[in-house]
């Protein structure tokens, strides 16, 4: 049976993991709606190959880029987060929200009122929003199908079984590239060297986010909204080898946990076909190839991040709004090569310790919290650039 698929954030690593998919599948899907920020032509070439609806830039400047790309293709082109907004709304049976960062909270959010089934990579938008996306797909009725390898290896280790049977959630992190640095070497990592991630291929924020470990900080914050087991039931295990993408333990302390290669095809796969499963590219695991498998505790001395986002989630209100906003003006900023990488995390705990933040209490009290706790970490990121 054809099923229509809008994809949010169709130029980025996960759009191109999610296009494969579609590619190789070719009668499973009508592609209803691709978007982009600012890749015209990139976006334009995937629309008219997947026979696309219509295309949606993020930023409204690059419109006439696309329509010119799209010229006699009869394909619609829109453009600015209205635009955004309105065509992740259109009916369809799948939506992936693959866009990065709290940008793509607003789409995402759209989808989700509609009571549609939303595949979730972008974890910004749920890091930010969180009770107020949890009770808004409980209001509509919106399915969300957990995409991050972990969350999606949590949900996969829960069916059949009962939340209140669960002992215990454990996120494997692969502690990224800097891993085995000392704190000195770690000090002076550069961009290049934060995004080579020796496990995964990802897009540049969410690679320097796991350099920092703030990914998996992230992700705990994730977990605590996605799997309602409580804090005290949440752990995060160093995995270096990426094999096991997260654990469920239940209180006969039975632990189930889903293996796979680190490849976000296999998570992207079981959320296209959920509650199904389809074929994926992948060459099946080979346990003795790999040989070992090893465990950790996370060194927070030299990776403060998961500290900063337990402490953040903790305090609740409109904290984890305010660490996920801070961090992705910190990224940026190092990316630019404006700060330092330690810098990074001390951005965000600045910023974090500068106020507290009510729990903001509908979308739009979200997106106001954002984007003042983006001037204070810009504040911060002078202070601190200075240190
Ligand atoms: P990416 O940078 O490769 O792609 C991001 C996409 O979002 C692009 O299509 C880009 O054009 C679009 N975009 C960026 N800024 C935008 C804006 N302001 N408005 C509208 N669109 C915008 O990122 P990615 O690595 O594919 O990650 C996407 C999301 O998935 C992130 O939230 C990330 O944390 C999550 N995720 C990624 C991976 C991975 O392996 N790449 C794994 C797990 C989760
Ligand atoms: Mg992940």
């Amino acid at each position: 049976m054809t099923r229509s698929i809008t994809l949010l954030g169709a130029t980025g690593s996960i759009g191109a993991s999610t296009l494969d998919l579609v590619r190789r599948n070719p009668d499973d899907w009508n592609v209803e709606a691709l978007s982009a920020n600012c890749s015209a032509k990139e976006l334009a070439a995937l629309a008219r190959e997947f026979g696309a609806k219509v295309a949606v830039v993020g930023d409204e400047s690059c419109l006439d880029e696309l329509k010119d790309a799209l010229a006699g293709s009869g394909i619609e082109a829109a453009g600015g987060s209205e635009a955004l907004c309105e065509a992740a709304a259109r009916p369809v049976d799948m939506t992936v929200a693959a866009i990065v960062g709290c940008a793509g909270l607003a789409p995402t959010m759209a989808a989700v009122r509609r009571g549609g089934t939303v595949a979730l990579a972008n974890k910004e938008a749920l890091v930010s929003a969180g009770d107020v996306m949890m009770s808004a797909v409980a209001q509509n009725g919106a399915t969300l199908l957990p995409t991050d390898s972990e969350h999606n290896a949590i949900f996969q280790c829960l069916a059949g079984g009962k939340i209140e049977d669960v002992a215990r959630i454990t996120l494997t992190a692969s502690g990224g590239p800097l891993r085995t640095w000392s704190r000195e070497a770690i000090d002076a990592a550069t961009p290049e060297q934060a995004v080579a991630h020796p496990n995964w291929s990802m897009g540049a924020k969410i690679s320097v986010d796991s350099a920092t470990m703030m990914n998996k900080g992230l992700e705990y914050i994730e977990a605590f909204h996605l799997f309602p087991v409580g804090l005290d039931r949440l752990r995060i295990v160093v995995h270096p080898q990426s094999v096991i993408h997260s654990m469920v333990e239940y209180r006969d302390r039975s632990t189930l946990a889903q293996l796979g290669p680190s490849d976000m095809r296999v998570p992207i796969a079981s959320c296209l076909a959920w509650p199904e499963r389809m074929e994926t590219p992948l060459e099946p695991l080979d346990l003795s190839s790999i040989g070992e498998l090893t465990f950790h505790a996370p060194d927070e001395a030299r990776f403060p991040a998961t500290r900063i986002a337990r402490e953040a989630i903790e305090a609740g209100g409109g904290a984890p709004a305010v660490l996920n906003a801070a961090n992705e003006i910190a990224v940026e900023a190092f990316l630019a090569g404006q700060i330092g990488f330690s810098r990074i995390t001390a951005v965000a705990e600045t910023t974090l310790a500068s106020y507290s933040a009510a729990a903001p209490a509908s979308l739009e009290d979200v997106l106001a919290l954002d984007a003042e706790a983006r001037i204070r970490a810009r504040d911060a990121l002078e202070n601190t650039a200075l240190v």
